[in-house]
């Protein structure tokens, strides 16, 4: 029996595997979890790159706990902020660490903490790329 050994690369940020040195290299420059990453959504419509590092200290000025109630006002300031960038957006909130505490007893009784964020990433993303391909495919008669 014939054993190949391949090496396997691994992004330096998130839990995402690669075989390819070159997609693993591409992953990482924009993985959602680097905070130094290039956004390639906005490359692509031609916004500006956002600046993560400096929105996030801002939230954490203005938000340093996250509630419930000031879930919606943060988003709309997001949103805004980002050109409503799916991966940006999502990039923001996954380094903020921002954990919404609702207190739901489970099967012991005792509370637990779960994570929500009304906000739908899949859903978000899918809209950008329906837009990207109308918007591509549009005639100007
Ligand atoms: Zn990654
Ligand atoms: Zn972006």
């Amino acid at each position: 029996m014939k054993t190949i050994i391949k090496p396997v690369y691994y992004c330096d940020f998130c839990k995402k595997k690669y075989i390819h040195r070159g997609f693993a290299v591409k992953h990482e420059k924009a993985c959602t979890n680097n905070p130094d990453r290039k956004c390639k959504i906005c490359e692509l419509i031609g916004n500006a790159q956002t600046d993560l590092k400096m929105l996030i200290e801002g939230y954490k000025e203005k938000y340093p706990t996250m509630k419930k109630e000031l879930e919606k006002e943060f988003l709309n300031d997001l949103y805004e902020k980002t050109d409503g960038c799916p991966n940006c957006m999502l990039a923001i909130i996954k380094l903020l660490h921002y954990k919404i505490e609702i207190k739901e007893p489970d099967y012991n009784g005792t509370a637990i903490t779960l994570y929500i964020f009304d906000w739908d990433y899949k859903k978000e993303y899918t809209e950008f790329w329906i837009e990207y391909n109308s918007e591509k495919n549009e005639t100007y008669y």
